[in-house]
Order: C-alpha cells, then structure tokens, then sequence
C-alpha cells in the first residue's frame, strides 16, 4: 500500500535549534467530526484512505504517517505589545511539507495533540469548540477568496480537558503555505543569532518569496511581507473581519490568515468593534487593524536590521523607507476592495471619501455591514433601493449619499445587471455570524449535535452566492442571540 501522504520536509532539515522534534501523544478514543475530502484531494492525498480508520488514527495523532518528522516549532512574539522571547508550538505539531496539485508546498499541522517542549504550563490540548471556530471561519475565508490556513480534518480525543470547565477534546488538522511567522524571526533576533535569522530568511525567500532573491534580498523580504499583509488586512476589513489576536507570533509570513482564537465577523457595522475577552483596551479592534499590522512589521523590521547591516546597508533607514510606505499600500488595497464592493470600475479622486460617507452612515444608522452592501447591489435604481433602505435604522440618511453615488455611476458606462453581479461577488450573502457558530458550538458541545456545524460548512462553502431556504443564515443576530465576546484558549 502506498503512503497515504508523500511528505517532503524542508523545515525539519533546518538546524536544530528552529524545532523540537516531537511525536504526539496518542489520545484514548478518537472520533470523526469533519474530513475535508475536496481539499484532501487537491493536495493530493490518498483522499480515501484518509477518509476511513487511517485518517482517523492519523488526525487524533495515535499514528505518525510514514514519512512524517514530527515536530514543534520555535517562536517568540509580541502579546498585546508585551515580548515573549519564548512561546513556540505548545499544542500543536507539524507533521511535514507535501506538494500539493498546483506545485504549491503545504505544512501539515496538528493543533492539540500534545504537550511539547514548548507547552510551559499549558496541557497541549484544545478544547472541542475553539476547533469547531477554526474548522468554520477559516474554510469560509477561504471561499470568500482570503489567504488563509485551512482546514483538513478535525476529531474528537475522547478526552476530557479543563478550561474554566471540563470540555470536551479535539483536534484540528490545518494546512498552511508555512507556519513562519513574524515571532519566528523575533526568536532568533532576540537571542542575536543573526546566523540563525539569514537561514530562515534565506528559507523563507526559497519558499514563498523567490523573487526577493537579489542584491539586497532582507529589504525585498521585508518589502514583500508588507505588501502581502497590507492585502490581507484590506481584505479582512472588506468583510467585516476582527482576527482578535494579531499578535508577531499569529502573522504569518506568507499572508495567511492563521491562528483563529477570539475572532468574529461584525454584524452591525462599528469601526471600534472588539470581541476578544482579553483585549481590553481595544487594541485589535476592527478599525486598528491596519496600523497594528505595520506595528508587527516593524517588528519583523527590527528582526532583519542585524543582517542588513552586515550586509553594509544604513539599515535603520533603509528599513524605515520601506515601513512608512505600509500606509499608502493598505490604502491602495483598501480603496481598489471598496470601489468593487461600490460598483465603480473607474477611479476619481472623491472615491475615498464616498466610502467613508457611506461607512459612516452604516455606522450612524447601525446597519448590519453585510447585509447593507449585499443590498446595495440594487440600489443604483431607486425603486430597487428598499432593501438597502431596510438595512438602515435611519433610512433618511441615506438619500444624500444614494444620489451622489448615482451621480458617479452615471459617469461609468456599465450596464446595470453586469455591475450588480459584480458587486455581489465582491460583498457576500453569508459570512461565518458569530450567533451561528457559538450555536454550532454548543449544539457540539452539549448534545453531540452537529447539525448547525455541517450545515454552516455547506452554506459557508458557496458565500457569494443567494441560497433559497437559508435567509437564516444571512440573518443578523436578534438582541437575545447576540455574543460580544469570544475566548481564545483553543
Ligand atoms: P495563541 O494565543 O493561541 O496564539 O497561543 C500563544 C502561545 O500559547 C503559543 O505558544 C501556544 O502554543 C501556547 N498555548 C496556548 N494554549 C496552549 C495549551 N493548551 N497548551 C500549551 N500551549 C498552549
Ligand atoms: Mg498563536
């Protein structure tokens, strides 16, 4: 029989010192909750196998695959601005690298199946809700077209494990362009191991960034990290995104999205919007998310300065030049996201402020963001704008707007039908409503239902789309249904 993965592990050829190896620890009684099969698929997996007795002795960590090197990463990290030169993989292990069928290489990761050497006071394990949140919100990312880790498989252990609670455990399989992130650089920075730092530059420049592979190749890096995330973080913001804990150890230096503890999707609009438990003074709320990530950048910065200047370079300026420019990027990103979701192919000057008018009158009219721009798409004809109306508690507010956004669409020769699909494949009908998920969680958690879980994969998996039977869905949470706050801990 074939090996149902073919791994290829470049990470775990590194030194020494970037890793730990480590197996998982078997767990008691595993279960199946999910097995992404398409996806198994496109990485070119043996997706049958994987779907019966094997995958679920693989995924629960009872079996190393044959030709895994299991092991936990080496990073430190910013917590809500505080550094911590020691964090690492404490829960999670990575199996290894396969090639998937677009040539692209993928980590393989289990998340809560052991302690490592990095699990300091911590059990190793995650809890069965924080991996039902991961398994959702990152696979309906991923179909509303966001980088982002991915999920293959999740299971339960047959274990209890103790939060504020005994909850019941699981574990998460996820794939990912890599899990380098910001804090991996930090690691070695920190400890002035420059050497250290220009190999995992240097593999990072192999893996993700070839291109970056000249003269001044830490600068192109930095450059190109930046531009990446400034992509990112427009595009989480276009969806109402809050990832809740963008600390240096969860930015990714691919431009993924990773590491979904505490966040949520906004339903009414409000740019100061915080769910994390922990964030108190609303460091990561949605309307930070840009100046926090050039924050994180800077720290990657200051990682990379150590070899720019053996490389001869003034590097503090040089390194600065590059920062300063995150700014306009995002706000490139930003605004050409935002003329798609407002139907303009062309560009003026007045576009800025027409999407911060219309922010703002979502804002003042406590409008749910999604529903809001997915109505807009029939609001260029007035007779068709009841439901953009409707979204809006105030819908006398918005009359000013309509006509001046009218007026700029008039200058556009784009027929009517043509823009309104356009602009209802840049705003989704259904986001991951953080109501729906707390339900799938607790239906999970409490009776072993996983209805509402399946049912949210299917709805989640086509978002663009208007799907007969589930308004359900799409609908904002009543008073009663609304959660203001999400746990990490996973
Ligand atoms: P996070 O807040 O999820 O990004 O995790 C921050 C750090 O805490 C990482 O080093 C994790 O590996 C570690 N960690 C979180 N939960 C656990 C756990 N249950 N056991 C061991 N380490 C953990
Ligand atoms: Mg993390």
């Amino acid at each position: 029989m074939s090996a149902p993965f073919r791994f290829d592990n470049t990470y775990a050829r590194l030194p020494e010192a970037f890793f730990a190896r480590q197996e998982p620890e078997p767990v008691p009684e595993p279960g199946w909750i999910a097995f992404n099969e398409s996806m198994a698929e496109s990485l070119g997996l043996d997706a049958h196998r994987l779907g019966q007795d094997d995958g679920l002795k693989i995924f629960s960590g009872n079996r190393v695959p044959d030709g895994a090197q299991p092991l936990a990463m080496a990073y430190a990290g910013h917590q809500f601005g505080h550094f911590v030169p020691r964090l690492g993989d404490g829960r999670a292990i990575l199996l290894g690298e396969v090639i998937d069928r677009q040539d692209r290489r993928r980590d393989i990761q289990l998340k809560g199946s052991g302690p490592t050497p990095f699990s300091r006071a911590g059990d190793g394990r995650s809890a069965l809700g924080p991996v039902l949140r991961e398994y959702l919100v990152s696979e309906a990312m991923h179909a509303l077209g966001i980088p982002t880790t991915r999920a293959l498989a999740a299971v339960t252990t047959g274990q209890t494990v103790y939060r504020d609670r005994p909850l019941p455990g699981a574990i998460l399989t996820r794939t990912a362009a890599s899990h380098v992130r910001v804090g991996t650089f930090q690691y070695f920075a920190a400890r002035g191991d420059n050497q250290a730092v220009r190999t995992l530059g240097r593999y990072v420049i192999d893996r993700h960034y070839p291109q970056c592979n000249q003269a001044s190749p830490w600068l192109a890096l930095l450059e190109a990290v930046l531009e990446r995330q400034a992509s990112l973080v427009a595009r989480w913001m276009q969806t109402g995104f809050i990832h809740g804990v963008m600390n240096t150890d969860n930015m990714s230096i691919a431009g993924e999205t990773i590491d979904y503890g505490p966040c949520a999707f906004m339903d009414r609009f409000d740019p100061a919007t915080v769910f994390s438990s922990i964030d108190h003074q609303g460091r990561y709320a949605w309307a930070n998310q840009a100046p926090i990530a050039q924050w994180n950048l800077a720290r990657l910065a200051e990682s990379l300065v150590g070899v720019m200047d053996e490389d001869g370079l003034d590097a503090p300026t040089e390194a600065n030049r590059v920062l300063e420019t995150f700014p306009d990027r995002f706000q490139a990103h930003w605004l050409a996201g935002m003329r798609r979701k407002l139907g303009l192919t062309t560009e003026e000057p007045g576009d800025a402020g027409m999407v911060d008018e219309l922010l703002d009158l979502l804002h003042r009219s406590s409008a749910d963001f999604t529903n809001a721009f997915r109505a807009l798409a029939d609001a260029p004809d007035d007779d068709r704008a009841g439901a953009f109306r409707a979204e809006l508690n105030r819908p006398e507010l918005a009359d000013e707007w309509l006509q001046s956004w009218r007026r700029r669409l008039a200058r556009e020769a784009v027929e009517d039908t043509r823009r309104g699909d356009a602009m209802r494949a840049a705003s989704p009908a259904f986001i991951p409503r953080n109501h729906l998920i707390e339900q799938a969680i607790s239906g999970a958690v409490e009776s072993s239902d996983y209805s509402l879980f399946n049912e949210l994969r299917q709805v989640l998996a086509r978002p663009f789309t208007d799907q007969p039977g589930k308004d359900d869905f799409a609908r904002p949470p009543e008073p009663h249904e609304r959660v203001y706050q999400t746990f990490c801990g996973t």
